[in-house]
């Protein structure tokens, strides 16, 4: 294989002209070729210009505390850009009409724009040093008029970069599981979890948990390392750079579970890094951490920080719930209007986000359902208490036959009452909740509110 120097195109040996472009191709053999016969043959014309292969190199400034991955990839796109703008003057040079006698002129001048830019990678660059480009400039074996060139990123220091970076990441990344580990909220029933000796995504692909991801290499002229696209050596995943996150766009096998829940997912480096030890994407973690506090909820296993009661306490009786704003619902009898009922306006649960327990939509075929009243509802360890401004409603927890969960709010049916009570708008309010070490604001929607009525219900 044999790159073009003008665009950066694979061809294959042998071949005289880019596939892509048209440009001349360069071998190396072609090179060194010419510089042995340079001599003798500048000697029998004695006509042709005299440049045979001018290297110029950056200077070796590099500001590695200033080394991050925002900075390194600015440093690769300022480095691409200086290689847009050798590339353009080179093509100008080739392009412009010259007396012969004045190619020598020219040509210094174009040597001297070429230096220039990469003087000026000095002050551009922020933490790579400009001495990883090299540019080559070569006379073109048939026209010697024509000249080609050749820039060139010295790999092995810009991969010196990359793992520097890593390790940078690593450790960063591995000083914030730990504190994350460490539940902050002492009152909530969560056992600390050893901080789990986590690998780098890089080291252990999230898909296949075997392979190192690697950086793929862009075959432009630079050589330069393409952040953009990170793949498994193991399993061939693909990893696609969107700004911060990286989408998982590409896998050899689609019924691999990370696929199933992570395909064409934009995840942050910490996220994958999770996934790859077994853990789950944010977005997960929340619904099963949350899931877990419910059920938790639901088997009196939470405690909660008591707030101030609006309602008088009795002796053993503690609060653990106020929430402000509540409707107060019931439903009333109607009479049947031209063949309809009188059209409640039910709310069909929407969004149900929870996997335990279900939500329903409220339906009373032969009432209709009235908002009665607005106040507060107060959850104590015994009672459920509605003070509103029409009514105070006092609910035994003991004497609760049935709570029904809603999007917006539950229903009580309670021994010795017909009418199912509603107590809605409660998921207007919601609990600030630590589950797995993690903190979470909770809507205390219907399914939230009837698992922690049921929590006290046990605890009875
Ligand atoms: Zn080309
Ligand atoms: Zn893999």
């Amino acid at each position: 294989m044999v790159y073009c120097s003008q665009c950066g195109e694979k061809n294959p040996d042998g071949a005289k002209y880019c596939f892509n472009c048209g440009a001349h191709l360069i071998y190396e053999k072609d090179i060194e070729d010419d510089s042995k016969k340079s001599v003798p043959e500048k000697s029998a014309k004695g006509v042709e210009p005299s440049l045979k292969d001018v290297k110029l190199v950056g200077d070796d400034v590099e500001h590695l505390e200033s080394l991050s991955k925002e900075n390194f990839q600015k440093d690769m796109d300022t480095l691409k850009a200086c290689n847009h703008e050798i590339m353009d003057l080179v093509h100008k040079f080739n392009n412009t009409k010259m007396d012969k006698n004045d190619f020598d002129g020219f040509l210094q001048d174009l040597i001297d724009e070429i230096d220039s830019k990469i003087r000026a990678l000095n002050k551009e660059l922020i933490c790579v040093s400009p001495q990883i480009v090299s540019v080559t400039i070569i006379q073109d074996k048939e026209n010697p008029y024509k000249i080609n060139i050749t820039t060139n990123a010295d790999k092995d220091r810009l991969n010196k970069y990359v793992e520097t970076l890593k390790a940078r990441l690593q450790s960063k990344e591995a000083q914030e599981n730990l504190h994350e580990a460490i539940p902050s909220n002492p009152n909530v029933n969560s056992e600390a979890k050893n901080p789990p000796k986590t690998a780098s995504w890089r080291d252990r692909c999230p898909v296949c948990k075997n392979g190192t991801l690697s950086l793929c290499t862009e075959k432009k002229l630079f050589g330069l390392v393409n952040e953009s696209e990170l793949r498994c050596q193991h399993c061939g995943a693909v990893f696609t750079q969107k700004g911060q996150n990286y989408t998982l766009s590409r896998v050899s096998d689609t019924n691999n579970p990370a696929w199933k829940n992570y395909g064409k997912q934009a995840l942050t480096e910490s996220e994958w890094t999770s996934i790859a030890n077994g853990g789950m994407s944010q977005a997960l973690q929340r619904t099963s951490d949350l899931n877990n506090w419910i059920a938790d909820a639901r088997a009196g296993n939470v405690r909660f920080t008591e707030p101030a009661s609006p309602v008088i306490l009795k002796k053993n009786e503690n609060a653990v719930l106020v929430l402000h704003n509540i409707a107060f619902w019931e439903p009333r009898a109607v009479r049947q209007t031209s063949g309809m009922y009188g059209g409640p306006s039910i709310r069909v649960a929407k969004g149900v986000s929870f996997r335990v327990g279900g939500m329903q939509a409220r339906s009373e075929s032969h009432e209709e359902l009235r908002q009665i009243d607005s106040g507060v509802l107060t959850l104590t360890t015994r009672r459920l208490i509605f003070a509103g401004s029409k009514r105070t409603i006092n609910i035994d927890l003991k004497k609760v036959l049935s709570i029904e969960a809603y999007k917006d709010g539950i229903a009580s049916q309670r021994e010795n009452k017909q009418k199912t009570e509603y107590f809605l708008n409660t998921d207007k309010s919601s609990l600030n909740v630590t589950a797995h070490g993690n903190h979470y604001d909770l809507p205390v929607n219907g399914v939230v509110l009837k698992a922690i009525v049921e929590g006290m219900i046990k605890q009875l």
